[in-house]
């Protein structure tokens, strides 16, 4: 079934609507032209009658007036007449009558008195006939007793008149069969009360003829019609008495006819209909099966299905060209998909997977179930070749490394700028050290990169299904996670220990409280200040800040871990200027309070690498209105080292300011005394591990001397941090040591116990 404004169905509807207004308009001009027409044939026809008749009736008319005229000047008959001689006067109107065959031969007085009539009974007339003597000798049609007669009446003069003769022809069945022979319409005589005299059709005598003859109807195809159409005729009668004739043609024939006409026509307009219609659907099927398949195409498109289809066979040319711009429009949307679709799933740099299909593939191949390594690498320092060699090049040698990895069979992606990940499937006696370690040896080999021979060095982190994961992202981030242990224990290697992944969620969460607790500022984050006792002055001239998170319910966490996590996240750096306003704000506290002392911060690699960082502190600086020398920078030995080159400069322009700079942690690092030579730095500060257990370690004590002799030299000054008691703090001040820090002065306290503490200190060492 179609739908009702199908293209098909309106096209028919069309058609056929086209057909029918022209057959109608057809078939309406046809009925009125050929009702017209009979129109004026049955006129014409009436015309012709009415001649015809006349003619016939006047014929009629001439006999009787010559029969009369012939009969009233017979001598003998005016004798017999003048005499009343019945017998006579019979004989001759018998004769008479006889010759011209007339039905009526009266003579009558001048009274109107019939004298001598053929009639078998005597009637009486007078009324009639005294009319008719007022115009003698002219014809008229008279009832007489019901029956109708053309008479003429002319006097009988001897030389007067004395009688007259009445001759009259009765117009009976006969004469109107003779009529309507010659005629060719129906004949019919009425009195004045219009009642039938005599017809040529079989109608009561006497009846309400007219009234029937106007009525008659014939059965109709719509609508019933007139049997006949009728012309009244008055004819020549005596005054008061008048007569007429109807003269009706019939319809019967002429509407005969037109239905066979006009059932033919419907006939011929049905099967036009019909054929316009077959026609229409056929031409309209040639339009709606190309386009309905063209519907069909556009939705298979739709549903990334570009099969080449066969065009309906009757399609016409115009049709044929939409079709075929249609396939070849969906060839280049299939061209142009398959692009996309790489692009979308490829790296566009290697033409390794990307993330997200690595991620759609792991998916696929864990529900096989089927064991196989997952490892992430990445290249070592890879910043300093991209730094080195330029952009170009580094480009050129992740391809050379996509190359590389893919001599064993497995899946390769890359998922960061130099971070591969492969997915090596495992047969069940693999050994995955071996097939890792394989994989290494591999990507060792050097690259043949433009001219140049490059050797990278890659370090991997790998984890195993369905031992380490079930599904595909587990997996994944259980691998970064071990090419993140392989990076902080400075490995080439490492799998993935179980429990791993807890632990960075529980980490991430902590991230986020600290973010939350960054946010809020409610007291959770606060600073702690541990005192340093200059050994030269005997004074404690400065404190070191360190920061404290409390959480709600009291749960404290470690500075090192929340620290650490920040500085994997970047939130160091607004951790670090939350921590400067809050030392700078204290120490213009204090001074407000009439305490004048330093204060040390500790400084992380990422601040140093900020390019906000030096105009955030001035402007710290400015904002508590303190002088820079009252504030030390504390930066560790490993931070200072990684970026050597920034940091000399930040250093410098830090030391031009004001600023003393600490080097913390010093001893743990790997930096060499070289380097350290060329770093604008104030102060060494010795790491605690050093300090700790001096008092018992020779070697330790070994390590201090030597460090603070060479500070020394340096001309730096050296701090201890970690001195827990009497006898090392006893070493470090015959070590020459500048100032300690440890548990033994003092452990951190909060701001506000910084003026009991120190009143208490200087009470103390007074009496000593
Ligand atoms: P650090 O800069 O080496 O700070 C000294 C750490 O040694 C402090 O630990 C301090 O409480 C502790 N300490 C001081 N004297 C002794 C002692 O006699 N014995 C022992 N066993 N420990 C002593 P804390 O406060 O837990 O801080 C740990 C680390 O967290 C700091 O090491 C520093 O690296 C980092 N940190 C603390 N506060 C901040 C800060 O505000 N910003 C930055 N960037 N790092 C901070
Ligand atoms: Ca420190
Ligand atoms: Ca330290």
């Amino acid at each position: 079934m179609l739908p009702k404004n199908s293209l098909q169905n309106q096209i028919a509807l069309l058609c056929v609507a086209l057909i029918v207004v022209c057959c109608l308009a057809l078939l309406i001009t046809f009925a009125l032209f050929t009702r017209q027409n009979h129109m004026y044939q049955v006129e014409k026809n009436f015309v012709y009658t009415q001649n015809v008749f006349r003619q016939y009736l006047q014929t009629q008319e001439d006999v009787l007036t010559t029969a009369a005229q012939v009969l009233t000047s017979d001598f003998g008959f005016k004798q017999a007449v003048a005499t009343r001689d019945a017998a006579t006067i019979a004989s001759v109107l018998a004769n008479h009558g006889a010759r011209i065959g007339a039905d009526l031969m009266w003579l009558t007085d001048l009274d109107g008195r019939l004298i001598s009539a053929d009639l078998g009974e005597q009637r009486n007339f007078d009324e009639v006939l005294l009319d008719l003597m007022q115009t003698p000798g002219e014809g008229f049609f008279v009832v007489l007793d019901d029956t109708l007669y053309q008479v003429i009446l002319l006097p009988v003069k001897a030389p007067r008149t004395i009688a007259y003769t009445l001759v009259g022809f009765e117009i009976d069945a006969e004469v109107t069969t003779r009529l309507r022979d010659l005629t060719g319409l129906e004949i019919s005589f009425f009195d004045a009360h219009q009642h039938l005299l005599s017809s040529s059709l079989p109608l009561a005598k006497n009846s309400d003829f007219i009234e029937e003859m106007q009525t008659r109807a014939l059965p109709g195809i719509f609508r019933s019609r007139p049997e006949f159409s009728n012309y009244q005729l008055a004819l020549n009668a005596v005054p008061g008495r008048p007569v007429g004739v109807l003269i009706s043609n019939s319809l019967a024939d002429f509407y005969q006819e037109l239905d066979a006409q006009l059932r033919t026509t419907l006939v011929l307009a049905g099967l036009t209909i019909l054929l316009g219609l077959t026609a229409s659907v056929f031409m309209a099927r040639n339009l709606t099966v190309p386009l309905a398949q063209l519907v069909v195409m556009a939705r298979r498109f739709a549903q990334g299905d570009y099969a080449d289809r066969v065009l309906h066979r009757q399609a016409n040319d115009e049709i044929r060209s939409l079709f075929n711009a249609f396939a070849e429009m969906g060839q280049e949307i299939q061209i142009r998909e398959q692009q996309v679709l790489y692009q979308a799933q490829h790296d566009s740099l290697t033409g390794l997977w990307n993330r997200s299909s690595l991620l759609t593939l792991l998916d696929e191949v864990t529900r096989a179930e089927t064991r196989f390594l997952l490892v992430t690498a990445n290249v070592r320092g890879f910043q300093h070749i991209n730094n080195s060699l330029g952009p170009d090049m580094g480009d050129l040698c992740l391809c050379a490394v996509a190359a590389r990895l893919k001599v064993r069979t497995g899946q390769y992606a890359r998922v960061g700028g130099d971070e591969f990940v492969a997915l090596l499937p495992l047969t069940p006696t693999d050994d995955r050290q071996t097939v890792i370690q394989q994989l290494l040896n591999s990507l060792h080999q050097p690259l043949q990169v433009a001219d140049f021979n490059i050797k990278l060095v890659f370090r991997a982190g790998a984890c195993e299904f369905p031992a380490d994961g079930a599904e595909g992202k587990t997996l994944l981030r259980r691998a970064t996670i071990a090419l993140e242990a392989a990076r902080s224990e400075d490995v080439n290697a490492r799998f993935y220990q179980n429990g791993e992944d807890e632990k960075l969620l529980e980490r991430l969460a902590i991230v986020e409280a600290l973010k939350l607790a960054m946010q809020k500022d409610d007291g959770q984050l606060f600073m702690y200040y541990q005192p340093k006792l200059n050994l030269r002055t005997g004074c404690v001239d400065k404190v070191e800040s360190l920061i404290r998170w409390r959480r709600p319910g009291n749960v404290w966490v470690s500075p090192e871990l929340f620290i650490s996590l920040a500085e994997q996240t970047g939130l160091i750096i607004e951790l670090s200027q939350w921590v400067v306003r809050s030392v700078m704000r204290q120490v213009r506290q204090w001074q407000a309070d009439g305490i004048h002392i330093h204060a040390a911060i500790n400084i992380s690699a990422q601040d140093l690498n900020h390019p906000d960082f030096l105009p955030f502190l001035t402007g710290a600086l400015a904002e508590y209105q303190l002088q820079a020398n009252c504030i030390t920078l504390e930066l560790t030995e490993r931070d200072l080292m990684s970026n050597e080159l920034q940091a000399i400069s930040l250093l410098t322009e830090l030391k031009s300011r004001g600023f003393s700079v600490s080097v913390d942690d010093y001893g743990i690092g790997q930096s060499s005394l070289g380097k350290l030579k060329k770093l604008p730095v104030d102060e060494l500060k010795i790491d605690k591990s050093f300090i700790l257990k001096l008092d018992s370690s020779a070697t330790d004590q070994m390590i201090v001397q030597s460090t603070i002799t060479l500070g020394h030299n340096l001309g730096l000054m050296v701090v201890a941090e970690g001195v827990e008691n009497e006898t090392s703090l006893q070493l470090l001040r015959k070590m020459g040591a500048d100032a300690i820090q440890g548990y033994f002065l003092c452990r951190p306290f909060a701001a506000a116990e910084l003026k009991p503490w120190l009143e208490h200190y200087h009470a103390l060492s007074k009496q000593a």
